[in-house]
Order: C-alpha cells, then sequence, then structure tokens
C-alpha cells in the first residue's frame, strides 16, 4: 500500500501468476479510491458499497485480457458493465456488445447445448470412444472407453488413437466443469511400452497450460492416472444440479422385485 494498510491473500490465490496479483492490486486501489470519495461526498447514512450482482461478479472475477467478446442481452446490464470496465479495468481491449436480437441469447450461440453437454455423464469423442465422468465427494473418475467397434487390424493402433484424443478432451472438460480435489483417470489398457509413453507425455503437455492442476502421477499397470486439481468455486454440476431427492446422488432406487416382495409379505403372509 502506498500509504497505510495492506492485502489479505487468500489460499484461493495459490498458483496465480504475479500479474494477476497485480492486477487485483490496481483494482482494489481504484475501488476503495471511489468508495473514499462516496464517503465524503455523502452526507446523511447510504450505503457506499454493496456486493455486487452475479453478472457483475462474472464480470469482476472472470475477466481476463484473453477475453475477446462480451455479448449482453440486456440494456441496463451492458451500461453497467461497460460503466464497471471503464472505471476498472480501463486498459482492457475486450469488445463488449449489446444483443438486441429477438431470438435469445443463450440459444441464438447454443449456450444451452453447450451446458447440456458440460453436465452429462458422457462425452462423445470424435474417434467413436467416449469419456464416463463420475463425480462422487471423495473424487472425480473419468474412464475413458472405445466405441463400440473396434477395428480388427491395428487393434493397438485404435486404441492409441482414442487415448491421445481422450488426454485432450479430458483436459478440457476439467476447466469446463471445473471439477477440483482428487481425478482418477482410466486410460484403456495399452501394452506397447511406447503407446503407454506417448498418452502419459500429451497428457502431462495438454495440462500444463491448467494452472490448477498438479500433481499427476505416471500411467499405473492398470492403465490409472492419478492427479489433484485445485478446488476453486463448485463445480459447474454443483453450481447448477441439486442432489436427486428420490436417490439421494445414488443414482439407483429399490428393485421391482423388492417392492413386490416386501408388498407381498405384508399383505399375504
Ligand atoms: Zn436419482
Amino acid at each position: 500500500m502506498p500509504d497505510r494498510g495492506g492485502y489479505i491473500i487468500r489460499t484461493a490465490a495459490e498458483g496465480v501468476e504475479a500479474d494477476e496479483i497485480r492486477e487485483d492490486i490496481r483494482y482494489l486501489g481504484r475501488l476503495w479510491a471511489k468508495v473514499g470519495k462516496r464517503i465524503t461526498k455523502s452526507g446523511t447514512i447510504k450505503a457506499v458499497y454493496s456486493e455486487v450482482s452475479h453478472y457483475m461478479r462474472t464480470i469482476r472475477d472472470l475477466i481476463t485480457p484473453r477475453v475477446e467478446k462480451i455479448r449482453i442481452d440486456n440494456k441496463q446490464s451492458y451500461d453497467e458493465i461497460t460503466q464497471f470496465l471503464e472505471d476498472y479495468i480501463p486498459d482492457l481491449k475486450t469488445d463488449v456488445e449489446l444483443y438486441l436480437g429477438d431470438r435469445p441469447i443463450f440459444d441464438m450461440y447454443g449456450i444451452e447445448d453447450e451446458i447440456k453437454k458440460a453436465l452429462s455423464r458422457k462425452v462423445k469423442l470424435k474417434s467413436g470412444g467416449d469419456l464416463i465422468i463420475d463425480q462422487t465427494e471423495a473424487m472425480t473418475t473419468i474412464d475413458v472407453n472405445t466405441g463400440g467397434y473396434l477395428g480388427s487390424r491395428n487393434h493397438s493402433e485404435t486404441i492409441l488413437k482414442t487415448n491421445l484424443e481422450a488426454a485432450k478432451a479430458i483436459a478440457r472438460q476439467l476447466r469446463v466443469r471445473n471439477l477440483g480435489g482428487i481425478v482418477i483417470v482410466d486410460f484403456i489398457d495399452m501394452i506397447d511400452p511406447e503407446h503407454r509413453h506417448q498418452v502419459q507425455r500429451t497428457f502431462n503437455k495438454v495440462l500444463e497450460k491448467d494452472h490448477a492442476c498438479s500433481a499427476t502421477t505416471d500411467l499405473s499397470p492398470l492403465g490409472l492416472i492419478e492427479m489433484t486439481r485445485k478446488r476453486t468455486r463448485e463445480s459447474l454440476g454443483q453450481t447448477l444440479n441439486d442432489p436427486c431427492t428420490v436417490c439421494a446422488g445414488r443414482g439407483d432406487q429399490k428393485s421391482a422385485e423388492r417392492v413386490a416382495t416386501k408388498y407381498f409379505e405384508k399383505y399375504y403372509m
């Protein structure tokens, strides 16, 4: 601080770039100056600062120089956001655009579909295989499967291709779903040591860009890789879904036989 005071840096800041922290400090400085002005100006009792709305929080927390464009479908929010960016992040080059089309904006840009995909258990891969992603309290497991069809020739090549594609898809899913904590990936078994090596290398490489990722183990003899990913906020699933009230998230229910047996016991025995 130039004169007095200081900053509390929370554990959520672990591993972030120094530039991000510097940007936060600049932002807080400008905010503090604004609040100070409001305090001196306000003769009566009134709020000089309060936590902002959801969309403003999104702008504040998620905007980075890498965001190219923001489209907003509401004039009032648009004004508020442009004003905010002017006041606090004046150097930002991001293009902010007001969308006034008739088609709902989420529909227009396929957002609903993307959300649906990002929440579904299965992720299809181009090579025909898929990922099955399960999130439990203890960990997230990601199972890589080949598609139903496995060419009779070049069996091991197909497996390698699927695993390589899966490695890249998994890196994306971890970020999109904001999965944190322990993650275990079960790649399809590979016999060729060179193939195993290649998958391991590709996976490490795609994860390098993800600052939240750390501590990846080597591919185990069973084809597993263990890793941890920093928890920041709730996962997408936890944000957008509630646990099922019927099965409490277990994903199953009493079998018909069990219900029937119980019924017969009660009334006929
Ligand atoms: Zn259920």
